[in-house]
């Protein structure tokens, strides 16, 4: 029996990836890539899969880092965007970091001398033809601006970002509870009972105007001339909040207001940095009104001198993106399909998450979902004990009600949390400050063991 083809629209990480699951898969594939036809502000050539920025894949430790592991289950599941970056990697330490143009030109190669795929050098200038019935849109952060447009139609206005405003985002286990508390201002309850919702972390006067003074003399990043990010006044950076007034943010996100720091109850703090639950899991708090445009390592200099935050450990820091992503949990469903219109599924960036390998990867499960589907299957998502499972669910329910829907890497903080073990595997005390890490290998582990069960299970099929 001959299959129809999917339609895979957006030739980067996330639309190669997906093709190339497609393809492997037996079912045919047509691929749409728009340049060289039509070029982004970022891409400088016609081969698929370019890296617009970076040559990194970032750490390829699978047992002490998420991105690594995310590597290592790609490569079980026969990733095409992983074989072409191992075939043409450079030397970077602990991390896997390709040559660009070779890398690009792998992907290209062999999409193009694959049986059953067909590359299509056009631009998706509106909503996909309705005569295809199963299309991957995965078109990035610079999706084309008559298919956002399309886009912005089907979820409407509200539903589709333009840029990405990003308070950091750190590990609840890294914030210190003798400094730091739990308190909503005013003791208010929210619509689930819970009146404690907040992280509070007080300043003093002296260290609130060291605070500023490091805000305002510390590097920012430049936007790129095309990126012309806008600054919107209910999310402006913390610095710029700063540089309108020394008080400024003393009366905005950092009002000492309505709140009692049980560790020093009759002393009233200057200023008071909040964070808010950030995932379904509760393993993740942003901070409050924290957008910024200070560079990475500025920012984890700086916001360590907050009291309570001396040790945080960061899941993401802040930024200012153009970036054009869709309000996924809301929009789509388990199987990364548009609610409003199932024949359409997204990939990649464009989801909201956010990096070369994490692009790929949702690109590799689209391609795999839509392949099953094909065939009359319905596959079921990975468990979300693994990073491919943790990133599907981040961007279909794993973000919480009412939480404004941010892009995000993969990060630990995704995962179900385990304890960190005290004793190894023989017995052994593991010193104290050596537990984080053997806590993240059991999570690898875990993840690992959980994908092969995953992939040793039946596919379920649709009927049921
Ligand atoms: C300037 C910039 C720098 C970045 N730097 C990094 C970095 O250093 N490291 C990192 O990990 N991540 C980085 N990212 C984030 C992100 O990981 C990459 O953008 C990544 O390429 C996203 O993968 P994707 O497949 O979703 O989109 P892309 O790789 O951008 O692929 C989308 C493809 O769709 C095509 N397309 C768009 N519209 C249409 C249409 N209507 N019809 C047909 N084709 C279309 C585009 O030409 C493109 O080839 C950066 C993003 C930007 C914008």
């Amino acid at each position: 029996m001959s299959l129809r083809p999917v339609h895979v629209v957006g030739g980067g990480l996330a639309g190669s990836e997906a093709a190339w699951q497609i393809a492997q898969a037996g079912v045919p594939v047509v691929l749409h890539e728009m340049r060289p036809v039509r070029g982004t502000d970022a891409h400088q050539s016609d081969r698929l899969a370019e890296l617009v920025c970076s040559n990194s894949f970032r750490a390829d430790d699978w047992a002490g880092n998420v991105v690594g592991l995310l590597h290592a289950e790609m490569r079980r599941l026969g990733s095409l965007i992983m074989a072409a970056g191992d075939a043409h990697q450079v030397p970077a330490g602990g991390a896997l970091a390709v040559d660009r143009e070779g890398f690009s030109q792998a992907v290209t190669e062999r999409l193009e001398a694959h049986r059953r795929v067909t590359i299509v050098r056009e631009e998706v200038a509106g909503l996909p033809d309705r005569s295809w019935d199963s299309v991957i849109v995965a078109t990035g952060p610079l999706t084309s601006p008559a298919l956002t447009e399309a886009i912005l139609g089907l979820t409407g206005e509200g539903q589709l970002s333009f840029f990405d405003a990003i308070a950091p985002i750190v590990h609840l286990e890294s914030i210190d509870f003798d400094v730091a508390w739990r308190q909503s201002r005013y003791d208010k309850e929210g619509p689930g009972g819970d009146a404690a919702a907040y992280i509070n972390c007080p300043m003093d006067k002296a260290q609130y105007e060291a605070f500023i003074d490091a805000l305002l003399d510390g590097p920012k990043a430049e936007f790129k001339e095309w990126e012309n990010v806008p600054y919107f006044d209910g999310c402006l950076p913390i610095e710029v909040m700063a540089e309108r007034g020394r008080e400024t943010l003393r009366h905005g996100p950092m009002k000492p207001v309505g709140l009692t720091n049980p560790h020093n109850p009759t002393v009233k703090a200057y200023a008071i940095v909040q964070l808010r639950q950030d995932n379904a899991l509760g393993t993740l708090f942003n901070m409050v009104g924290f957008q910024t445009k200070l560079k990475h390592g500025a920012q984890v200099e700086v916001f360590r001198t907050i009291p309570g935050l001396e040790g945080a450990e960061f899941a993401r820091l802040g930024g200012l993106h153009r970036n054009t992503f869709i309000n996924s949990p809301r929009l789509l469903d388990v199987q990364l399909r548009l609610k409003a219109d199932p024949r359409l599924r997204f990939a990649g960036q464009v989801t909201g998450v956010e990096g070369y390998v994490e692009s790929a990867a949702v690109g590799l499960l689209a391609g795999r979902f839509a392949a099953a589907e094909r065939r009359g299957h319905t596959l079921a998502a990975p468990p979300p004990t693994t990073a491919l499972g943790a990133l599907i669910g981040h961007i279909t329910g794993g973000h919480i009600e009412g939480g404004k829907f941010q892009p995000m890497n993969i990060n630990y903080g995704l995962l179900p949390p385990m304890e960190a073990p005290r004793h190894g595997a023989d017995g052994q005390r593991i010193p104290v400050k050596e537990r984080g890490r053997a806590k993240k290998r059991l999570m690898s582990e875990r993840a690992l063991h959980d994908l092969d069960a995953w992939l040793a299970g039946p596919v379920k099929a649709a009927a049921e």
